[in-house]
């Protein structure tokens, strides 16, 4: 039993050391991630105007002869390129294409004459 016991113990703490130096690399990784990039002073990425521009890594599939292969890009936008987070996108994106906005215009015109 005691010899069960210690091993127990003994595993348990291993295991116990292990998930703190995950933790710990998990925070480092986390901090980071997470620091805002100093914006510095450059050309837009994608507008080509000198502005403020900070750092954002895109996702990118390429194709080269036939093949599919997942990069990340690094591109440097101004404010006004920034991608938007997921979720802001979601509440500023209208659930209406252009053609149903037209609609919606129209059938409002109509109710006001
Ligand atoms: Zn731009």
């Amino acid at each position: 039993m005691g010899l069960f016991d210690n091993r127990f113990a003994s595993k348990n703490a291993a295991m116990s050391r292990a998930f703190s130096i995950d933790s710990e690399k998990d925070k480092k990784k986390r901090n980071f991630t997470h620091e805002p990039a100093a914006p510095k002073m450059g050309v837009c990425d994608k507008c080509h105007k000198e502005a403020l521009l900070r750092t954002y890594r895109f996702k990118e599939m390429s194709m080269s002869d036939g093949v599919a292969s997942f990069g990340t890009v690094v591109k440097h936008l101004c404010e006004d390129c920034a991608p938007r987070s997921k979720r802001v996108e979601d509440a500023s994106v209208p659930a209406m294409d252009k053609k149903q906005v037209k609609n919606l215009m129209r059938s409002a015109k109509k109710g006001l004459l």
